[in-house]
């Protein structure tokens, strides 16, 4: 029985774990697919405050789990197949490792890449189709690039595959950007970045030989069109991951855990939530580490008011 468990591992996660395990709380973070979260697949980070040369943010992320260690946090790695809050303690269940139970839960499962939903798209992930350009950059070295998305993300990953692509071509849906305008300023400074704005994606093609490129529809022309490349980068936004409480604690309609505003209680007392996960709308690594302190402090606010006698009662009444 722990008097904590956390549930993913970006900002977030590490945040709730640090201060945690400084209140003698002794967590523990379960880390899943994909250890340190979203930042693990950027490159530089250069907002986060305290960084005036920027950091990288695997290290960043590497940074923040060692602190958390030090500090007496344990991990364990799996996928949580399930939860049972309606009862205390809460249920917590995961692959390989059976049931683990806690006082509190605190959720930090951030968000994940969204996909474009064509044909082609799923079939050809890992042959030519990512979402992630730090992972996938360097086997397109010399090679012709798609990037779909108007949104900074998009930006980004123009901008960063460029180091290693012949071109870089940006297709979006419309001819607006969503980008913020210093991202939109630095991918049209690159000669590298083509546009195909106002272009709708309908399908991956592939030949003989492999990928060939996006068959695209032009809203101007109300053609569709075939735009040439070896590897397509979907760069179009993030769901967040709240799949496995199966409806026990209440989302709003895009799925992102709704908190009491100003907090991070959720409709359960005793589970809380940080991070993307309930964030729809900064997603910033900074906001995200904001919010994993006042996970931390909300839940020990809880487990100091907390008593065995409350466990046994039903939520439900
Ligand atoms: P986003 O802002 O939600 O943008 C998603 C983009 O993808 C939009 O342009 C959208 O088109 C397009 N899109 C969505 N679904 C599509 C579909 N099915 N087919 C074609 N296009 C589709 O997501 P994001 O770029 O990932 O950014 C998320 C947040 O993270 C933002 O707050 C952003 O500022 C932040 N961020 C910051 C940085 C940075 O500062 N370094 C980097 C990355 C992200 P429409 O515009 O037509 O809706």
């Amino acid at each position: 029985m722990y008097k904590s468990i956390i549930i993913g591992t970006g900002p977030a996660g590490y945040t709730a774990a640090i201060y945690l395990a400084r209140a003698n709380m002794n967590p523990l973070i379960i880390e899943g697919m994909q250890p340190g979260g979203q930042l693990t697949t950027t490159t530089e980070i250069e907002n986060f405050p305290g960084f005036e040369q920027g950091i990288l943010g695997p290290e960043l992320m590497d940074n923040m789990r060692k602190q958390a260690e030090r500090f007496g946090a344990e991990f364990t790695s799996g996928w949580v197949e399930e939860v049972d809050f309606s009862k205390r303690p809460f249920k917590v269940k995961v692959e390989g490792k059976g049931i683990i139970e806690a006082e509190s839960v605190i959720i930090a499962t951030g968000a994940s890449a969204k996909y474009l939903g064509i044909p082609g798209e799923q079939d050809n992930v890992g042959r030519g189709v990512s979402t992630c350009a730090t992972c996938d950059g360097f086997f397109f070295r010399g090679k012709k690039i798609i990037v779909v998305g108007g949104g900074d993300s998009a930006m980004e990953e123009a901008s960063f595959l460029t180091r290693f692509a012949s071109s870089v071509t940006l297709v979006h849906r419309r001819d607006e950007l969503r980008a913020s305008k210093i991202m939109q300023d630095r991918a049209r400074e690159n000669e590298k970045v083509h546009w195909a704005l106002n272009r709708t994606p309908l399908e991956v093609v592939t030949g003989e030989t492999g990928l060939k490129g996006l068959k695209v529809h032009n809203n101007e022309t109300n053609q569709d069109e075939l735009i040439e490349a070896d590897g397509v980068f979907v760069a179009i936004g993030h769901t967040p991951n709240t799949g496995f409480l199966n409806g026990q604690i209440h989302t709003d309609e895009h799925g992102y855990i709704e908190v009491k505003p100003g907090t991070t209680e959720t409709n359960i007392p005793g589970v809380f939530a940080c991070g993307d996960v309930q964030d729809n709308r900064y997603r910033q690594a900074i906001t995200a580490a904001g919010t994993g302190c006042m996970a931390a402090m909300d839940c020990e606010k809880y487990l100091e008011g907390s008593s065995v006698h409350d466990w046994s009662e039903s939520l439900d009444q």
